[in-house]
Formats: C-alpha cells, structure tokens, sequence
C-alpha cells in the first residue's frame, strides 16, 4: 500500500511520464528506475529472509554463467550492473528477474532447460522485462486504472447512481480494456528481445521454440505456475521460430567473434 501512496503523491506533483520501450512502444512511466530497484532488491531481500533460496553450488554457477554471458549484451545501466544469481527451492519450473539486478531461477527449471540455450532463452525473456521496465509499467497501469475507477464512483456518486454497480463495470471494462492486452503486449515484446539477446550473445536463438514447447506440454491439464503469470498468444511458436530463423546472422556472428558460451551443469 506504501507504495501507492507513493506513486499518488508522484502523479500529483506532476512528476508522471511517458517514456518509449526498446521495441519502440510508448509506456505511462510514474515511477523511477531507483524506485523500482529499491522494489526489487526488497522483494529479493524478503525471499532471502523467508529462506526461500537453496544451497545448489552448481546450479547456481551454471544459471550465473548463462545470466552472464546475456548481461553482457545488455543495453547500459543493465550491462554493468552487479547481479546476484540464487536458485528458488522451488520445484515448478520458473524464473524471474528484478530490477535492481537480482535473478532467481527456480531449481525445478533444470528439469525441463536441458542446455544452456534452454535456459537462455528463459533468462534472456526475464532479463527482457527488466530492460523493458515492464514492472514499472505495470505499477503505472495498475495506478491509473485504480484512479480510473475511483474517479468513476465519485462522478456516479454525485450523480445519484450506484456508485459501486459503475466501479465494478469501468474496473472490469479497465480491466480488459487497459492490463490484460498490455501483459500481451509486454509478453511479445519480453519474447522478442529475449530471442534478440540470445542470440547476441552465442545461444541459439532456435531454443525458444523448443523451450516454451516443452513448457507448455507439462503439468498436464493443471497449467504450469510459469505460464499464469506469463501469458502467450497462440502466434507464439510460430512467432518464436520466423525470429528465430531472422537472428541466426547474428547468433553465427556472435560465435564467430569469441561470444561462444559454455556453461553446463
Ligand atoms: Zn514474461
């Protein structure tokens, strides 16, 4: 709740935004990168605390070399930032990462990442939100949807309608119309870029196809935790392979001038 206060007393002391994603779409931008890493790096502290992270060495050195190896071919600040990898005691397949440069890979990832490519492609599409500020996006949206709403029962309430039946139909209409088509949208765009760094970085770009595949196959009819926060369109696969084949120039470019990543478990 703190944080919508804070976020309140931002937009009204005008200090609100817009700002454009690296795929080039305009964002409503009401909190800064230093609000969303303190954010982040308190969520990251929380989980320590709760002692959610294990001590698997060699798992976290392999997610490290392979955070790495992307990191690398980051935009700035994100390529020089110190980022601490852990792994989450966790045995569904998932991972995030944080603003502030922290990522956590859940160790029930490495049953269905066979290679590093695999894995790549998990960590380059988080990695991708970071850069995209998605979460920071999503704060925004969240924001305005809620002073959406609250303007909407306020304007019914002066006109003697009632207030709650309007707030619920422009939060559900919000609600559609505003958050759900923008977590698409950031999906795609954390897919996009994701592939991109992959490949600029030595792993191949092609694992995204294989990945979200095999992602999509397990848990059988009860959908992975992964995919409820991560919501796809059914043009995905297609999607993931027509850029796949686009970043293969690349990805043989990056190999060929030392960017060859090995990292294995
Ligand atoms: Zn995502």
């Amino acid at each position: 709740m703190r944080v919508y206060l804070l976020i309140s007393l931002l937009l009204v002391s005008g200090l609100s935004a817009c700002v454009t994603s690296p795929t080039g779409r305009s964002q409503l931008m009401v909190v800064s990168d230093s609000q969303m890493s303190q954010m982040g790096l308190t969520a990251f502290n929380d989980m320590r605390k709760q002692g959610k992270f294990v001590d698997l060495p060699r798992e976290r050195s392999y997610a490290t070399c392979v955070s790495r190896a992307l990191i690398a071919v980051l935009p700035p600040p994100w390529n020089t930032q110190q980022w601490e990898v852990q792994i989450v005691g966790d045995d569904n397949a998932n991972a995030f990462a944080l603003p502030g440069g922290r990522i956590g890979v859940n160790k029930g990832m490495f049953k269905i990442a066979a290679d590093q490519d695999q894995l790549a492609v998990v960590l380059g599409h988080e990695l991708a939100h970071v850069v995209s500020r998605h979460g920071a996006e999503r704060v925004s949206d969240n924001l305005a949807t809620q002073m959406a709403v609250a303007a909407g029962s306020a304007y019914a309430g002066s006109r003697g309608d009632t207030a709650g039946y309007t707030a619920a139909a422009l939060g559900l209409g919000a609600q559609v119309g505003i958050l759900l088509p923008f977590s698409r949208i950031q999906e795609s765009e954390a897919d996009t870029l994701g592939q991109r760094y992959m490949a600029q970085a030595g792993f191949d770009p092609r694992a995204a196809v294989t990945l979200w595949q095999k992602m999509g196959q397990q848990g059988g009819s009860k959908p992975p935790a992964f995919l409820s926060t991560h919501p796809s369109s059914s043009g995905r696969a297609q999607t993931l392979a027509r850029q796949a084949q686009e970043l293969l120039p690349a990805y043989q470019r990056a190999r060929s001038s030392g960017r060859a990543p090995t990292c294995h478990l």
